[in-house]
Formats: C-alpha cells, structure tokens, sequence
C-alpha cells in the first residue's frame, strides 16, 4: 500500500514516519529544498501544556520527533513572560536529524517538488500531478502543505511577502489539495472578521547583538528588553497568530530567546526602532528577511475533517498540522500528523479509523478545535496547548500536567501504551 504524503513540515514528518511504521510505502513530497516548513524558525517546545502533549505522544509510542527535538535542545526548563518549562530546540541543528531519521526509517522524500492537482474518482483521489505535470499513483494521501498562501495573501491580508522560510518566490506557492479534490476550504477569522494572522515571531542574527546580551542568551535562553514607551505598540498582538504570545508583557519588552539564532517575540519590528534599544544598535534580521515590515500570513485553507483527520467527503484524503485546523505549533502538528498518518495506513486496509481519547489532551484539542471551529467566535481562537484558551481549557478539566508518572498512568490505564509502535501491515 502507497501512502502519499503532501508537504514535509513537523505534520508531513510526523504522518510519514507514523505510516511507515505502521508498515506502508511511503513517499513525502516537499516543495522547497528543507524538511520542518516553519518548523525551521519556531523551535519552542514544552512550554505550557506543550509539556503535557508531547509526553501523551511518547507514552503512546508516536514520541520519535519530540526525541529528537529535545536531543537538539540548546536550553531545557526555560520560563519567559506567560510561558513555563520551555524546551528551545536549535533551529540551525533539527533539519538534518529530522531528515536522517525519516530516511533511516525508510521513508522516501522527494525535494523541491510541488504538487499542483489532483486526480479524483468519485469520493476517492486517485493520483497527484507534479508542477512538471508528471502524475503519481497513491492509496491515500495526507495533506501537510500549511494554512498559508500564495505571496498574494501576505500582500492581501498582511504588509508584503516578508520572504519567509516558505520561500514561495523561488519554490513557487502552495495550493489546496483538499480545494483541488472539490472541498471547499475553512478560512480562519482576526478579531475584526478580517481573514488570516499573522505569524508571531521573527529572528535577529545573535552575533549583531551586543556581547552581554549574546552571552546572557547562551547561558539562559532567554533576555528581556524594555520597550521604551513611545514605542509600545499594543494593538499589534491582535494581529498576531500565536495568542499564547498576544500578552502586553510581550508589547512592552522585547522578548528574545535562544534557538540558535535570537528569537524576537514579535511579528515585526522596524529596524530603527529597535536600534534604540540598547544592546541592538547594530541587530539585523534572520527570517523573515522583512522582520522589520512583515511576517507571514497564515489560517488562509484549512479542510473540513473528521476527528479521525479525514477529510470530510473524501474517503481517502487526511489532513494534518494547520491545515487541519486553527492549530498552531510543532506539536500541534507532530499530533495531528500522527494521527493522520496512522488512520492513513487503517483507511487503506479498510480498517474502521480511531480517535484518540479526549481523556487526554491530544484526543481533547483535536475534538475541541473541530467543534470551536463550527462558530464565528471559534474562528477567530487558535488553538494550542501552549496557551490562550485551550491551555485555560487543558487546567480546568485537569489534563495539564508535568508529572511524567502521571501521564504515563492515564495512557496505560486506557491500554494505549506504545499504541503507535504497533505495525498493522
Ligand atoms: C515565524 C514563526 C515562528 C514560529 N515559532 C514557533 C515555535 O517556536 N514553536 C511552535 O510550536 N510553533 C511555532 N510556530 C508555528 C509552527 O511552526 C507551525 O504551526 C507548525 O510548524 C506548522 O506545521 P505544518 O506542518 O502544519 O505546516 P508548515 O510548517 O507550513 O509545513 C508545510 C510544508 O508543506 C510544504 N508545501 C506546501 N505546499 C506544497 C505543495 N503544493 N507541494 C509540496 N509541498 C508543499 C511547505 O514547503 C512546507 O514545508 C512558528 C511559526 C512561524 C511562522
């Protein structure tokens, strides 16, 4: 059985490795030259509920990624404004491990290849064409491509392609798959019912910063700058994707954390201003290139799933990551993905699709979102376990803890303990 996964950040990773170790063939196609998509400018974990998740994920056997991630952490157990025991992982180290380990497990990876169209039959797709319209036969396909757009969107509904690690003018945009297949797509709402959210952070190249503030960095993870006053800009956390970040404290500092290149909480700064701030005289961004201006815009195409991640009206097609949902994170997406990769693999034996319990937050969050989602009001929420509503949510039903033991107990006592180890083919 084929499997074909669409798109290779942290979902298409995780969906392609869980296929595979449930026995498939699997072929990931990336559109750019890097496996991780954002994952290659985010790099926190465990922070918050996040803690909780991913150790659900290892104890249910689908913890690969979060090993990996924790074995390229730069700062572990790291507290910032809102944010607990964070893990900082390198961005500048994870792509290679991510893509070895895929390899070792025998997964195929095709680069620098867009998929452009679908062929269907009926509710089924039958095949993938490539944008050099060569066509490839699968059983059942998983959608990772994201929730962003073509560089249009980020002209339309934000400041200007901020030439991002997407890299859409030399790789070329993403499409939707699901659209393509004749599913109409989801769009995610700001607090104004305007379309789309802006990513909420960017990165300075650590050397441009001055001595003590690289050094503190390196020792601690994390420095926080005060904003001198005329420039504190509240209104800009509306704009912001990531409302686990959309905290004044992170309005009136400037938030900057270690993960291999100087992460700065915020989806854009102009450049002159933060050249006042001591310490930054001589700061230059990373990516986004345009940190100063812009940053990318995403929420723009997300498909109608089940909570197993199937695409509603589809029988073959899963979906994970954000375009999945309102969901924003790394471990959001490892979650859905895996789950999508593994129902993927059920769909094609013809198997009845499982999901997972909402006794634990990644069976909760997966059904939570897809109900959230049916309102305007739920539109305009993204859902992480780092923060915002779904961690308020996480501490009031009680899932979120860090007690490893704890967490072990709740996956064994619903005998689901190294559930994803187990081959099916
Ligand atoms: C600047 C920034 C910082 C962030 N920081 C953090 C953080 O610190 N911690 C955290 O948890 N989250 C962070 N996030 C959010 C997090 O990175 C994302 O929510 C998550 O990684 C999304 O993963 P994904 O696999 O769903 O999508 P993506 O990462 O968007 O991956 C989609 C992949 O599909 C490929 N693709 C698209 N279209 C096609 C096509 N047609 N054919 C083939 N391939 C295609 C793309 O090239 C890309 O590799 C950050 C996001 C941004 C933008």
């Amino acid at each position: 059985m084929r499997i074909i996964v669409i798109g290779g950040g942290w979902a298409g990773c995780a969906a392609a490795l869980q296929a595979k170790k449930c026995g498939a063939e699997v072929l990931l196609i990336e559109k750019t030259d890097l496996l991780l998509g954002l994952g290659n400018v985010g790099g926190i974990i465990r922070n918050n509920g996040r803690f909780t998740a991913a150790e659900e994920m290892i104890a249910l056997g689908g913890g690969d990624l979060f090993k990996i991630a924790d074995n390229c952490a730069r700062h572990k157990n790291v507290d910032f404004p809102g944010h607990k025991h964070a893990t900082l992982y390198d961005v500048n180290r994870i792509e290679p491990e991510v893509r070895n380990y895929l390899y070792s497990k025998g997964v195929n990876v095709i680069f620098e290849t867009r998929v452009v169209d679908v062929g269907t039959e009926g509710n089924r797709i039958k095949s993938i064409y490539l944008f050099d319209g060569t066509e490839i036969e699968g059983d059942v396909f998983v959608e990772t491509t994201g929730s962003t757009g073509p560089i249009g969107n980020c002209l339309r509904y934000g400041q200007g392609c901020s030439m991002c690690i997407l890299r859409c003018p030399s790789y070329g945009p993403r499409i939707s798959i699901s659209m393509r297949a004749g599913v109409e797509d989801i769009q995610g709402l700001r607090g104004d019912e305007s379309f789309g959210a802006m990513s909420g952070s960017c990165k300075l190249v650590k050397e441009t910063l001055s001595e003590d503030i690289q050094e503190k960095l390196n020792k601690d993870g994390v420095v926080v700058l005060p904003v001198p006053k005329e420039d504190i800009n509240v209104e800009k956390l509306n704009m912001k994707v990531c409302q686990q970040y959309a905290l004044k404290e992170f309005a009136e500092n400037i938030v900057l954390l270690d993960t291999g290149h100087a992460k700065l909480m915020t989806s854009y700064y102009p450049l002159e201003k933060l050249r006042k701030i001591p310490g930054l005289e001589k700061a230059k961004f990373v990516d986004p290139y345009s940190g100063g201006k812009a940053n990318s815009i995403r929420y723009l195409s997300m498909a109608p799933r089940e909570n197993t991640m199937k695409v509603c009206g589809l029988d073959n097609l899963f979906v994970g990551g954000e375009k999945s949902g309102l969901f924003v994170g790394h471990t959001e997406a490892i979650v859905t993905g895996t789950l999508a990769g593994y129902n993927a693999v059920r769909a094609g034996l013809g198997l009845n699709l499982v999901e997972l319990p909402i006794t634990l937050a990644v069976g909760d969050i997966i059904n939570h979102e897809n109900e959230m989602k049916k309102s305007i009001e739920g539109l305009k929420l993204r859902y992480t376990f780092a923060g915002a509503n779904y961690f308020e949510r996480m501490k009031k039903l009680g899932l979120y803890t860090t007690n490893v033991e704890e967490i072990r107990n709740r996956v064994r006592s619903l005998m689901l303990e190294k559930f994803f180890e187990t081959r099916i083919i």
